[in-house]
C-alpha cells in the first residue's frame, strides 16, 4: 500500500498541468492574410487611435513565427498556409503538397491537413473567407494542388474529400472565378454539387436553417461576421468538437481597406471569444506572411492615413509599387520578417518565443491531444 500511494503521489506531481483535462475540444484559427507585426501596429492606431488596442493584443500567449518557405525567404499565401495547416514548408504557389512539388507541372507528396485530421476524428469543420474560397489560404485547409491557380481542381475537392465527409461549412467569395475554372475543366459545378446534395448557394440568405453543411460562394465579399455566426451555430452542435479557419484579407495594397478589414476582423474575434467556452476552445490568431506597411511618422490624434485620398487622386488607376504618406509607407509586397501568433485557451501556452510557422500545426495537434505533431 505504501508503495502504491507513493506512486500515486509521484504520478500526480509529475503529471503535466496540460494533460487530458486541458485539451482543446475546438480550435479556431483566425488568419489575417498579410497582417504582420507592423500591420497590427498600424491597424490599432488607425482603428483605435492608440497602440496595442486590438483585442488580439490582449491575449496572454504570443510568439514570433518565421514564414520562409522550402526555398524562399518571402512566402505567398499558399506556402504560408500549407506550413500552418500541415507542418511542412513547401514551395510558393503549392497547396498542401510537399516541397518535391513542381508548381503547375508535377504533384508532390500529399500532406494531411489539420482540417483533414479533424474530419478523420469525426469533428465538424469549417472554412470561411472574405475573398475567393478556392484561393490559397482557404484551399490549403481542404485541398491539395500543385498550383494555387487551379481553382476548379481545388474546389472540386470540397465534394470529394479524403477524410470523413469533408469540410462541413464552406463560405467565401470567388463565384465567377470558380465557375470559369470549372468550365475550363468541362465540369458542371452545380451538377457535381447536386449529386452530393450540397447545392452551391449564392448568398448566406439562401441557406435554410436545416442545412447544417452549407456551401456558399458569393460573387462579392460575403458578410464575414454573419458567416462566422452561421458556421459556429452549426459546428458547435458536434459533441466531439470542431475545427474552424476564418480568413480575412489584410493586404494593405490599399491601406484603408487592409486596415479597416483588420480592425473589423479583430472586432469579430472579440465577439467570437465572448461566445465560445474558453476552457475548451483554443483561439489562434496568425498571418501567413508579413507585408511592407510601416508607420513612419505622425502625432497622437493625427489620422494615420492622412493624405491617402490626395495620393489616390494623384495616381488614378495606377499601381505604383510604393505609397508614401506623411505617416505611413507601404511597399506593396509581401515581406520576410516574422509574424505574430497570438493565442488563448487550452494549449495556448505552447505559443511562445521565436518559432517556425510549421510549429502552429504542432501546437494545434498537441492542443487536441493528437499524435503527429512535434511537441
Ligand atoms: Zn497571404
Amino acid at each position: 500500500m505504501r508503495s502504491l500511494s507513493f506512486f500515486v503521489v509521484v504520478a500526480l506531481l509529475s503529471a503535466p498541468a496540460s494533460a487530458a483535462g486541458n485539451r482543446a475540444k475546438n480550435v479556431i484559427i483566425f488568419l489575417a492574410d498579410a497582417a504582420g507585426l507592423s500591420t497590427l501596429n498600424a491597424a490599432s492606431i488607425h482603428g483605435h487611435g492608440d497602440a496595442q488596442k486590438l483585442f488580439v493584443q490582449s491575449w496572454p500567449h504570443v510568439a514570433l513565427s518565421d514564414t520562409s518557405t522550402a526555398g524562399n525567404w518571402v512566402s505567398d499565401s499558399a506556402a504560408g498556409m500549407t506550413a500552418i495547416v500541415t507542418g511542412v514548408k513547401t514551395q510558393n504557389g503549392v497547396i498542401s503538397m510537399g516541397p518535391d512539388t513542381e508548381r503547375g507541372k508535377k504533384d508532390g507528396a500529399v500532406l494531411k491537413t489539420l482540417l483533414e485530421y479533424a474530419e478523420e476524428k469525426g469533428l465538424s469543420t469549417g472554412v470561411l473567407s472574405n475573398v475567393n474560397i478556392a484561393d490559397a489560404t482557404p484551399a490549403a485547409c481542404y485541398a491539395h494542388a500543385n498550383d494555387r491557380r487551379k481553382f476548379g481542381e481545388i474546389f472540386l475537392q470540397v465534394f470529394n474529400p479524403r477524410f470523413g465527409d469533408g469540410v462541413d461549412v464552406v463560405i467565401g467569395a470567388g463565384r465567377p472565378a470558380i465557375y470559369k475554372a470549372m468550365k475550363e475543366l468541362n465540369q458542371d459545378l452545380d451538377a457535381v454539387a447536386a449529386a452530393k446534395q450540397r447545392p452551391v448557394r449564392t448568398s448566406l440568405d439562401e441557406v435554410p436553417a436545416e442545412d447544417l453543411r452549407p456551401v456558399v460562394v458569393t460573387e462579392k465579399e460575403p458578410d464575414v461576421p454573419a458567416a462566422a455566426r452561421m458556421a459556429l451555430n452549426r459546428l458547435a452542435r458536434n459533441r466531439k468538437g470542431y475545427f474552424l479557419m476564418i480568413e480575412w484579407d489584410a493586404h494593405t495594397d490599399d491601406p484603408q481597406k487592409g486596415l479597416d478589414n483588420l480592425v473589423a476582423f479583430d472586432k469579430l474575434i472579440r465577439e467570437i471569444a465572448s461566445k465560445v467556452n474558453p476552457r475548451e476552445t483554443l483561439l489562434l490568431f496568425a498571418a501567413d506572411h508579413s507585408f511592407g506597411m510601416y508607420v513612419r511618422g505622425g502625432k497622437k490624434g493625427d489620422p494615420l492615413l492622412r493624405g491617402l485620398d490626395e495620393w489616390k487622386q494623384k495616381y488614378p488607376g495606377e499601381k505604383p509599387r510604393t505609397i508614401e504618406l506623411p505617416n505611413i509607407n507601404v511597399l506593396r509586397s509581401h515581406t520576410a520578417e516574422e509574424i505574430v501568433v497570438a493565442a488563448t485557451g487550452p494549449g495556448a501556452e505552447r505559443v511562445q518565443g521565436f518559432m517556425p510557422n510549421t510549429r502552429i500545426f504542432d501546437i494545434v495537434m498537441a492542443a487536441y491531444g493528437w499524435p503527429g505533431g512535434k511537441k
